[in-house]
């Protein structure tokens, strides 16, 4: 065992009296008044100068201004630090925005930030100073006090009182109709050097009408069917969907709609998070080896079901949360290629079947005769690229898969220890390899 810091969020749903509530949707508001008032102030400079200001310059400027000017006599109403976070924010936007159309920023190209807007923009607002504190079913923050919780912070409060834990900042949002307080946390954990079962791999195959399905490399399958709640959730989501849509646009009706739906989604997200968290704390526990697929950005955005919409939105999350859990284990995640046929593959004899359509549940291989489950399968071929990933490596380090010759099938996670890291099979495992040498000089 070894400890090394990470930083990590604890989330509690709040349960505000009705003036707290009144406060929280104030600061919210100054939050994005400041945004607002900065992003002007930025607009004006960047046209006359073609600059604009950092988040201290914007704070200097709107001390001057909240002084000098009557109509801002609120400010005081709410923390100092919301205007500062949000600037902040506006800063980081800022030079995203920069560094995005100079190519310096990988991922989708970003616009010039925008005005937030009532009813529009996400109710959020951050502190970073002050007290932040959580004891029992309460959490203490800046100018708004003590607030009462759904559920127990004893988790966080006895991180915070026995060891070095740290809180960095406390962002207070509001999804749907509940209120939530996410402390970022600098603690230190402990990670174990190796793994608890050596050698273990698992393919797993994220799924919409399974939660997921994975294959061990021992051979057995496990059928993750997710709660009723979420299956039963996502009948009812479409037709609150449907009962929005035929409402008038602009009336008191369609308000209660989107109140309705709001609510539902932000429940079926939670009831889905809490199946994954579950089900991905127990793979990282279970398994040295998990490998998964890569996002298929270009498919989500091209699908307009709606349950297949929320699993593509829980898939990006599973991702994350496999990441970090298999960090903590210290095993390994490997991410397969975009193009990595795991579907449309036979598992058992590697026979490639580019017509199988998504109706298609069962696998059916013209070669060896394979009848299996489609996402079986497909789990199975995840499993066989970092088995094979292993064995070429083994054997004799070249690339023994010559289908996929050319073509990386697999890569490092980004976001875990050892990011970075690109390369075949072979390559990949001996990423691994590094990554648990590297794990290891963390330890020492
Ligand atoms: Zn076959």
């Amino acid at each position: 065992m070894c400890d090394v810091q990470v930083t990590q969020a604890y989330r509690f749903a709040l349960d505000p009296t009705p003036a707290q509530r009144r406060a929280l949707v104030s600061h919210a508001g100054a939050a994005r008044f400041a945004w607002n008032w900065a992003l002007a102030a930025c607009t004006t400079r960047h046209q006359a100068e073609g600059t604009w200001w950092s988040a201290t310059d914007l704070h200097r400027l709107w001390n001057q201004t909240k002084k000098a000017d009557p109509t801002l006599g609120w400010w005081a109403q709410n923390s100092k630090c919301v205007y500062q976070e949000a600037f902040r924010d506006l800063d980081r936007a800022l030079r995203d925005f920069v560094r995005s159309r100079n190519g310096q920023r990988k991922g989708r190209r970003l616009g010039f930030p925008r005005f937030k807007k009532w009813g529009r923009c996400r109710d959020s607002f951050r502190f970073s100073t002050g007290v932040m504190r959580c004891a029992g079913r309460t959490v203490t923050l800046p100018r708004l006090g003590t607030i009462g919780t759904h559920e127990s912070t004893r988790k966080l409060a006895r991180r915070l009182e026995g060891g070095p834990a740290r809180v960095l900042s406390a962002t207070v949002s509001r999804t749907g109709h509940r209120w939530h307080v996410s402390f970022t946390v600098r603690i230190d954990r402990e990670v174990p050097e190796r793994h608890a079962r050596p050698g273990s791999a698992v393919g797993v195959d994220l799924g919409v009408s399974t939660l997921l399905t994975a294959v061990d490399n021992s051979g057995s399958v496990i059928e993750i069917a997710g709660p009723k709640a979420l299956r039963a959730g996502l009948r009812a989501l479409a037709r609150l969907s449907r009962a929005h849509a035929r409402t008038q646009p602009g009336s008191a009706n369609r308000a209660k709609a989107a109140g309705r739906l709001a609510r539902h989604h932000a429940r079926i997200t939670h009831v889905r998070a809490d199946a994954l968290h579950k089900a991905t704390t127990m793979l990282a526990a279970q398994y040295e080896t998990v490998v998964v697929e890569d996002l298929n950005v270009a498919g989500m955005l091209a699908n307009r079901r709606l349950a297949r919409a929320i699993a593509d939105a829980g898939f990006g999350r599973a991702r994350q949360m496999l990441a970090y859990k298999t960090g903590w284990n210290a095993g390994s995640l490997v991410v397969a290629d975009r193009w990595f046929p795991s579907s449309k593959k036979c598992s058992g004899c590697g026979r490639p079947k580019p017509n199988l359509s998504l109706s298609e549940r069962t696998y059916r291989c013209g070669g060896c005769g394979l009848v299996t489950g489609r996402d079986v399968n497909a789990a199975r071929n995840l499993l066989n690229l970092a088995v094979s990933g292993a064995e070429s490596q083994n054997a004799c380090g070249g690339d023994v898969r010559p289908g996929l010759a050319g073509r990386p099938p697999a890569k490092q996670e980004p976001g875990t220890a050892y990011a970075g890291q690109t390369g075949t099979a072979t390559a990949q495992a001996a990423a691994t390899l590094m990554a648990n040498s590297h794990i290891r000089s963390l330890c020492r």
